[in-house]
């Protein structure tokens, strides 16, 4: 039989390998993308898939990217990945340009330093689970760190699947296998393309847990792709927002992004949204929902508003609150409880609004029936030019 370590003996995998490099200074950042843009095709069907893309991120942060389909997650992952080159700009990893170097350099220093997670696993089919794992190590004529193959088996829960081949596990385990083969070889940077796409919600959710764990553990630096906001939102250190010209719209922590979403486009795309028309006439606002107009007494614009294009107004469904004595006059469409909280939907001038209320509000002012007919207000919004409507 084939045998997988250098030295040929099984049993003898020496724990001299280790998985910290002993001394190396890191730069501030760990990842610094400069200017990246990516056009595919030249002349006039070019795509630009990735449009003076800039950011750096600080060893050992776990950094989620999200956006619509199509927006350049997979160029900007490929290009910080060193598996395709950019049109402009530079991808630093460690401080190390990696654009700049020859090609057999790179692929050494992309084996050493980049641990790829993909959508289809490439686990080779005629390789048991232990052996797909540290074939990235091997290739480098490197020894694996026994220690911490056996923690990422344990952890990984694929102990008793070592010796198996890839066609025996379920996508779940082999999905596991991709990541302890990326997690192996101590990469400085692992980068992750929608990896958990093919799993259901919870075992996603479980999936994203234990990368975080041994993340955490062992301070690498993660990229990741998901179009799952939610659990991205609360598993990343940061989420880097792309809009759907490939450019990147923020990067921020999860309360930067829900509490001050760079743009509308941030604004709807995380989290659920109200948009309600507004007309503006000096200080005096009046809100246009569409069948009726309310005349806003309590709003106010912020400084430095662009009143010049037509503008909307944004509030989330958890910043608006029932007031029987306010002037803008809803009624209840629907009510819906969702155990620590109400969900409401409710009718503002013939246009629908959605309304969350948590349970101990509902308690304190009570609950608002079907039918109902009461006052809103509105805290937190903010005002967006309207969108265009792209023909
Ligand atoms: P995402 O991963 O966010 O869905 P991609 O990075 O895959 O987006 O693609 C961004 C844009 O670039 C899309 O319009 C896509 O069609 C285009 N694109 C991606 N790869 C290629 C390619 N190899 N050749 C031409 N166009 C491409
Ligand atoms: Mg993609």
């Amino acid at each position: 039989m084939l045998s997988f370590y250098p030295d040929g003996e099984r049993g003898m995998m020496p724990n001299s390998f280790s998985r910290t490099n002993p001394i190396r200074r890191y730069p501030m950042n760990l990842l610094e993308v400069q200017s990246l843009s990516k056009a595919y095709g030249q002349g006039e069907t070019a795509v630009h898939a990735l449009k003076n893309v800039s950011f750096s991120v600080p060893k050992g942060e776990y950094v989620a990217v999200v956006g619509e389909s199509g927006s350049g997650k997979s160029t900007l992952l490929n290009m910080v990945g060193a598996l395709d080159t950019p049109t402009s700009g530079k991808v630093l990893i460690d401080g190390k340009d990696t654009f700049s170097m020859k090609e057999k350099q790179l692929t050494v220093f992309r084996r050493r330093n980049i641990g790829f997670i993909f959508q289809s696993f490439n686990l080779i089919p005629e390789l048991t689970v232990e052996q797909n794992i540290i074939f990235p190590v091997l290739l480098d004529y490197r020894k694996p760190d026994k220690r911490y193959l056996e923690e990422l088996l344990t952890v990984l829960n694929l102990k008793e699947r070592r010796r198996h081949l890839p066609s025996q596990l379920s996508g779940g385990q082999q999905q596991r296998v991709a990541i302890a083969r990326a997690l192996v070889s101590n990469s400085s940077i692992i980068v992750l393309d929608e990896p958990i796409t093919n799993l259901d919600a919870k075992l996603r959710e479980q999936m994203l847990e234990e990368i975080r764990e041994i993340q955490r553990k062992s301070g690498t630096t993660v990229l990741y792709i998901t179009h799952d906001q939610q659990s991205a939102l609360q598993l990343c250190d940061r989420m880097a927002i792309m809009e759907p010209d490939g450019s990147l719209c923020q990067l921020g922590t999860d309360e930067d992004i829900i509490l001050h979403p760079a743009n509308r486009f941030t604004f709807e795309f995380i989290g659920v949204s109200n948009f309600i028309p507004v007309e503006v006439a000096g200080s005096a606002i009046t809100l246009r929902p569409g069948q009726k107009d309310f005349p806003w007494a309590d709003g106010k614009l912020p400084e430095g508003t662009d009143t010049s294009k037509k503008l909307e107004l944004g509030v989330r469904p958890n910043d608006i609150v029932f007031d029987k004595d306010s002037s803008l006059r809803v009624t209840v469409k629907r009510s819906v409880f969702l155990g620590s909280e109400y969900d409401y939907f409710v009718e503002l001038g013939g246009r629908e609004l959605r309304i969350q209320q948590n349970t101990l509000d509902a308690a304190k002012y009570g609950v608002m029936r079907e039918g109902q007919e009461t006052g809103i207000r509105l805290l937190n919004y903010r005002f967006y030019p309207e969108k265009e409507v792209s023909a």
